[in-house]
């Protein structure tokens, strides 16, 4: 009897429901893994692209070492491919883990349909989530739109399972498949932009793993209070990881919990702020399950209505992070650079992009999800929709970001903008974060020459935030 185990976002051998069930089947194991090279709005971006391709090579090395290869195939239908791959190789049974993207939910069925129609067996599992969004549910059995009931009602459930162990060997099939070569499936940029990502990345389990280790012995004591600073090493890095299922979240959970115990009771890790982080991304995907139209629509329907001013000059300033506001343009470069930006960056750049420049928080979304490795429709559309005060648990739309008063509290010294905006490296700490204040003369001795050398501001923030408010009020009146 030979088992398909088709992986998906969840790259990884250990704690992988699915996998084990082929295991535990005692036939033949084939993984594999479908590029499908459709082109709709959420097709993976450059950045993300990148990530998989090094992720692939890493879980291939992984399935080696436990006897197993993994089958790569482009497809542009990978219902069409099971069938085909279980028809070459005699598989009896498909098995793989749940995604939760509404057109990967509405495909993964009809697939699921046709192989048990064409007489195969098919199991589905968990392997993304702590618990399923269909089971944390309101006392009256709706879903949650605010975080801190919906972690309180998760953190009430029963502990999710142990970790599922890495299978020990995977048993070969007789003849293996045809593959493709991973470089032909074309995943790395032809013109090698992605140089600073090797800098900044490992893909893959075992460097996902060592990642969370540092991060538990370096820096979840402090993570409370150091995890809005941009200027430190003080957050776990892990969202690709976590994206790419080369980790799972019940590995962190579990992981964190040995941590804590063995530091003691001082050390409450049921309740710290980082498996709370770990929960807004759990939330991110019960909004996305059960209120599908979020990627494209605001859930607060109103703001469907929002006086947004398109402006591709000043939206193209802001990708290429030249808006003036040294602190978001530090984020966009970092962005561009490594394919990550800190949260409240992020937070910060995108209130900017939304508020200062009025531009659709559509629009922000779409230049993450290019340019993020960890470009994650569930937790790119909640951060996305709460910073533009129209989604669920939002910040009011009035509460507006100030970029430079932003930068002084979270980049005192200024670390973070010196890294990424390093025309500015050398004003004083007083003017890094609104050099259009700071005198000719300290521009001078900095060698900043403003609209020349670093932009001036794309819109003075205190006009901006009326306009923004003036919008906002407008959207109030009957209309
Ligand atoms: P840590 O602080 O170490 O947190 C641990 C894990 O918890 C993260 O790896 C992540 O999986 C999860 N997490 C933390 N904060 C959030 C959050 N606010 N929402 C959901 N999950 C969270 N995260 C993505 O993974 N992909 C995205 O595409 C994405 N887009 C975003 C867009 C905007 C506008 C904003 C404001 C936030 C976005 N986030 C996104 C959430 C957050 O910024 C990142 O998850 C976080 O910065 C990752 O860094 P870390 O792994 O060091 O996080």
């Amino acid at each position: 009897m030979t088992t398909l185990v088709w992986f998906r976002q969840d790259l990884r051998l250990a704690d992988n429901p699915a996998l084990q069930t082929a295991a535990a089947l005692s036939g033949a194991v084939i993984p594999v893994y479908l590029l499908e090279n459709g082109d709709g709005p959420w097709a993976a971006g450059g950045a993300s692209r990148w990530w998989l391709h090094h992720s692939l090579a890493a879980l291939t090395a992984d399935l080696a070492r436990v006897g197993s290869r993994l089958t790569l195939r482009a497809s542009a239908d990978c219902g069409a491919s099971l069938l085909e791959l279980a028809r070459v190789t005699g598989a009896t049974t498909v098995v793989w883990n749940r995604l939760y993207e509404p057109a990967h939910i509405a495909r993964d069925a009809a697939i699921k349909a046709s192989l048990r129609a064409a007489g195969l067996t098919v199991h589905s599992h968990n392997a993304a989530l702590l618990h399923e969004p269909w089971d944390v549910r309101t006392k009256t059995g709706t879903p949650f739109q605010v975080f801190t009931p919906f972690w309180r009602q998760c953190l009430s459930l029963p502990d999710p399972a142990l970790p599922l162990p890495a299978p020990a060997t995977l048993r070969a099939p007789d003849s293996w498949p045809d593959t493709s070569l991973l470089d032909s499936l074309a995943l790395l940029p032809a013109r090698d932009w992605a140089r600073g990502f090797h800098d900044a990345w490992t893909p893959g389990s075992a460097a996902a793993h060592a990642r969370l280790g540092e991060f538990l012995v370096c820096a979840f004591a402090d993570y409370k209070e150091a995890r809005n600073r941009p200027d430190l090493p003080a957050t776990s890095r892990l969202s690709p990881h976590l994206h790419f299922g080369e980790i799972g979240p019940r590995e962190i959970w579990h992981a964190t919990r040995l941590y804590g115990e063995s530091q003691g009771t001082a050390t409450p890790w049921r309740s710290s702020h980082f498996l709370s982080e770990v929960g807004w991304r759990e939330f991110a995907y019960h909004l996305l399950y059960h209120f599908p139209q979020t990627p494209e629509a605001p859930l607060r329907a109103e703001y469907a209505r929002f006086p947004w001013r398109p402006d591709p000059a000043a939206l193209r300033e802001w990708q290429r992070g030249r808006t003036g506001y040294p602190i978001v343009d530090a984020g966009l470069r970092e962005l561009w650079t490594t394919g990550w930006m800190h949260n409240r960056v992020r937070m910060i750049a995108a209130s900017f992009l939304v508020k200062d420049l009025l531009q659709p928080w559509q629009e922000g979304a779409r230049w993450f999800w290019d340019t993020l490795v960890d470009a994650d429709l569930a937790a790119n559309t909640l951060g996305w929709q709460w910073t533009a005060g129209c989604g669920a648990d939002a910040a009011p739309f009035f509460r507006i970001f100030n970029p430079v008063l932003q930068g002084l509290k979270f980049d005192p010294a200024g670390a973070y903008v010196r890294r990424w905006v390093p025309e500015l490296a050398r004003l004083p700490d007083e003017w890094i974060h609104q050099p259009w204040e700071a005198p000719a003369a300290v521009l001078a001795a900095a060698d900043v020459r403003l609209g020349d050398n670093y932009p001036r501001p794309l819109v003075e923030h205190g006009a901006a935030r009326d306009i923004a408010l003036a919008a906002l009020q407008s959207l109030k009146s009957p209309g």
